[in-house]
């Protein structure tokens, strides 16, 4: 029997589950996939057998919830972490530039990496030094003006070059919130820079994974859940929230069975959960109703295996002014030396232009934007090429979209909800997930606490 029924097997709902199994609940988590990792998985490409992720994720040092997961579940070595922020960025016209942050105290490390940051002119260097702080102000003192604007808006606000947004803001924000600078809530960009770029050396560092995302995470938390007494099962659909009596009775599966438990958490994205809501349910709960209006933002990334290594040592650059965003070194984020050739994961973010595209036509213009910035790359051979196109890779960060991000808890005292999508206040990401999963954690324990419900004992089953 069930103290905690959980639907989703993505970032959020393991959180949830690993948190719950560590304080000695009882945890059953349903994923209607074979597979764990929602929207950050990996799979083994059937013409190089290579493990690679349905998409580079990068995280930061900022990633505190992350990190607690990680721990707990004891895959924190897998993460290659920076010493300090470093991002190497290639531009057209003017060449090769970098913000390097030494350890200096918050905020001079910001300030002498975008000091020397050779993109942009001084001038513009000093402007973007002085938007940055003065953002930061805004987002300290809640000035409500972050939450009325885009990204865009609030650059206008502080006086920002066509130059700085090109080579710095942009890049920053289409990077962080997955999306067009025109759309995206400035809100979110200025909680990023809070926590990221100017919350101390550390925190600004990236972090990436030297393996396969499923194996950094989906199957050691599998494993504490069940050495737990929890239980993990894939291919399990859930097809219906139940509801009665002012509570949620039971998850209904497509393969018809009904489980019931003391507390449920559902952590699928707003497009999964909203047809599993009863229409008296979705009308009755604004909150619950109003998720069928949250979009999503696509995300493309073009893997290609070369004949021979295109970066050298660097493990990723940013490109500046292009349809390619970023180009990711698989072979030295993985330590890989024995390759006989090179393997470059490229992303494309808030992809709404690219992402109904033909594989080929994007292939073709990711190459060119390579070959223009990195004029050795027109000598390499191309072997093989992958796409993947993630047409819902995560919530749009719409000025819309931060009014119906529902919390954590509904009216419904044993229903809570997670995902990257609930309102966190963070942009959809990994950290937001983990983050939302934590949450509904905490939520259900106290609750549960409060019912006087003991550990592993569940209510009749209806
Ligand atoms: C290509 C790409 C690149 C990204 N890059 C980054 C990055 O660089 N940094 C970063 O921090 N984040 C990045 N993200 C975002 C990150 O992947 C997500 O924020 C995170 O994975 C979301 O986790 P989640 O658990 O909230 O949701 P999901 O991962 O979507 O998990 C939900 C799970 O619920 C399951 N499910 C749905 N409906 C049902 C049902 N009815 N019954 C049972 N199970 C169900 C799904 O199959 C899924 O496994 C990226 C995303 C993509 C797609």
């Amino acid at each position: 029997m069930n103290d905690v029924l959980i639907m989703g097997g993505g970032f959020a709902g393991l959180a949830a589950a690993t948190r719950l199994a560590a304080d000695g609940r009882r945890v059953t988590l349903l994923e209607k996939r074979p597979v764990l990792g929602g929207r950050a998985y990996s799979y083994t490409d059937q013409a190089t057998g290579e493990v690679i992720d349905n998409g580079q994720h990068a995280m930061m040092g900022c990633y505190t919830e992350m990190f607690r997961f990680l721990d707990r579940i004891g895959a924190t070595d897998k993460l290659a972490i920076q010493p300090g922020l470093r991002v190497d960025m290639l531009d057209p016209e003017r060449g090769a530039g970098a913000i390097r942050c030494p350890p200096l105290p918050n905020p001079l490390h910001m300030g002498a990496g975008v000091l020397g940051y050779r993109l942009l002119s001084l001038a513009d260097r000093a402007r973007v030094l002085a938007g940055g702080l003065r953002l930061l102000l805004m987002k300290r003192r809640g000035d409500s003006r972050l939450a009325e604007r885009t990204v865009d808006g609030v650059l206008d606000l502080l006086g920002q070059s066509t130059a700085a947004r090109r080579a710095f803001w942009h890049p920053v924000a289409v990077a962080t919130l997955n999306d067009d600078p025109a759309v995206a809530s400035a809100d979110l960009l200025a909680e990023v820079m809070v926590r990221a770029f100017f919350a101390g050396k550390d925190a600004a560092r990236f972090v990436l994974s030297k393996v396969g995302l499923s194996e950094l995470y989906t199957h050691d938390a599998r494993r504490f859940i069940e050495t737990r007494g929890g239980r993990v099962e894939t291919k399990a659909h859930v097809v219906g929230v139940g509801f009665r009596g002012g509570e949620v009775s039971h998850f209904e599966l497509r393969d018809g069975r009904r489980l019931t438990a003391s507390a449920y958490v559902s952590a699928v994205p707003p497009q999964g959960l909203f047809p599993l809501l009863p229409i008296a349910i979705r009308r009755s709960v604004p909150a619950l109703g109003g998720i069928e209006g949250l979009t999503s933002s696509p995300i493309v990334s073009v893997h290609v295996w070369f004949d021979r290594p295109i970066l050298a040592a660097r493990p990723f650059v940013g490109f500046v002014g292009t349809e390619t965003h970023w180009a990711f070194n698989r072979d030295v984020i993985a330590g890989r030396r024995d390759r006989d050739g090179g393997y470059l994961s490229f992303v494309i973010s808030g992809a709404r232009a690219t992402v109904d595209d033909d594989n080929d036509a994007i292939v073709a213009r990711t190459l060119a934007d390579l070959r223009r910035l990195v004029p050795a790359a027109a000598a390499a051979v191309v072997r093989h090429t992958q796409v993947v196109k993630e047409k819902f890779a995560t919530m749009a960060p719409t000025l819309a979209s931060a009014r119906l991000r529902p919390a954590t808890v509904t009216p419904f005292d044993n229903f809570v909800l997670a995902g990257d999508w609930t309102d966190t206040g963070l942009p959809a990401t990994i950290e937001s997930a983990v983050m939302s999963g934590h949450r509904a954690a905490d939520v259900v324990t106290a609750r549960l606490a409060a019912f006087g419900t003991p550990r592993g004992e569940a209510r009749a089953a209806s």
